[in-house]
C-alpha cells in the first residue's frame, strides 16, 4: 500500500502539506510530493486534499 498524489488533480494549495503530522508532504514543482520514509499512511492527507487528489493506491 502506498499515497499517491494525482498530478492531474493536485491544485497545489498545500493543505496536505499542513496538515501532514509526519511531514511527509512538500511541493515538487506544482504538484505535492509524499515521501514514503516519512509517511505512515494514516490517510489524514486523503480527505483534507479540496481537489481529491491524494488516494491509496497497491503497491505496482
Ligand atoms: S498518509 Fe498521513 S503521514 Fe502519510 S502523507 Fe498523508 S498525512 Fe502524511
Amino acid at each position: 500500500m502506498r499515497i499517491q498524489v494525482d498530478p492531474t488533480k493536485c491544485q497545489g494549495s498545500g493543505e496536505c502539506i499542513r496538515i501532514c503530522p509526519q511531514g511527509a508532504i512538500s511541493m515538487r514543482g506544482d504538484v505535492a510530493f509524499i515521501d514514503m520514509s516519512k509517511c505512515d499512511f494514516d490517510g489524514i492527507c486523503i480527505p483534507a486534499c479540496p481537489h481529491g487528489a491524494i488516494f491509496f493506491a497497491d503497491e505496482a
